[in-house]
């Protein structure tokens, strides 16, 4: 059985979390943990933990592995929480800054734990990606394009998803700039535009176009449910806990489970 703490317990993805760990059989929930609903009954005698206990209920709950969808600063300071108790991590939070990314990495590493992080854990997505790198291979001298799509409650733009893709085509093109949207009068450089369109409640949309002399190719994901992003979580948590100290990627899971 594989104990595992949630932080974000009550958000769309926490609760997601929580009805797949119900119905399966390898995996219990030990502490489930936010800064809304404290005290409220969340799966069988378990009941949500004060956000400010973290590092307590980690103590006393023991986990194997904590997951953590909640919001950036939060999760800054549920890894620190973490790797004092050395509790393997599977991260999904996204929109952290560059300097947080570092203190994640220098908290992760000199705790010796083992740690998934992914702005993306949908399978589709980490092919999706594994196509827009082989395009940009051969379409180097087309115009890219990243335009993504998200329910107007997401907080941070653009999508951690889509910033992963950004640095797969900065590694494949060579190209340094971004352009966040256009207004005015703006001539296309050597550039990857990115787009964020915030409406509604789509799940979750992202398309690469590249566009050049009389055609263009469009690599397109859609996730129509945010289960799809729940299951490669709890696959994330089943392989961090026997994987070694270290940051892995979704790309590492997807290929050895
Ligand atoms: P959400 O519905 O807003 O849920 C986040 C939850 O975390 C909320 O209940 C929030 O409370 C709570 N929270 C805030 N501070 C906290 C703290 N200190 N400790 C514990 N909980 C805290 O958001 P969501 O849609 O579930 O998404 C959560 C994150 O996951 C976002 O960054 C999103 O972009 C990302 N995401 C990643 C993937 C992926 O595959 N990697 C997929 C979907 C979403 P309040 O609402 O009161 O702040």
């Amino acid at each position: 059985m594989i104990d595992v703490a949630l932080t974000g317990a009550k958000g769309r993805m926490g609760s997601l979390i929580i009805d797949e760990i119900r119905s399966s059989q390898d995996l219990r929930l030990v502490a489930a943990i936010d800064v809304v609903g404290i005290g409220e009954p969340v799966l069988g005698d378990l009941r949500v933990s004060d956000a400010g206990d973290v590092r307590r209920v980690l103590r006393d709950s023991q986990p194997n592995v904590l997951i953590d969808f909640t919001v950036p600063s939060a999760a800054l300071e549920n890894i620190r929480a973490a790797a004092e108790n050395r509790v393997a991590l599977v991260v999904g939070t996204t929109g952290f800054s560059e300097e947080q990314i570092s203190i994640i990495e220098d908290t992760i590493k000199s705790a010796g734990i083992a740690a998934v992080i992914s702005p993306n854990f949908s399978l589709g997505v980490n092919i999706f990606w594994k196509l827009v790198e082989i395009a940009a291979r051969s379409l180097s001298d087309y115009d890219v394009e990243i335009i993504e799509a998200h329910h107007r409650k997401k907080r941070d733009a653009p999508s951690g998803t889509a910033m992963r893709t950004v640095e797969i085509l900065r590694r494949s093109l060579g190209i340094e700039d971004i352009r966040h949207g256009r207004e005015g009068i703006c001539e296309r450089g050597k550039e990857i535009g990115v787009h964020a369109v915030r409406a509604g409640d789509i799940v979750g949309d992202h398309i690469v176009l590249f566009a050049g002399p009389g055609e263009r190719l469009e690599i397109k994901h859609q996730a129509h449910s945010r289960s799809a992003f729940a299951t490669g979580a709890l696959r994330a948590a089943r392989w961090v806990v026997k994987a070694p100290p270290g940051i892995h990627s979704m790309e590492e899971v997807l290929a050895s489970s």
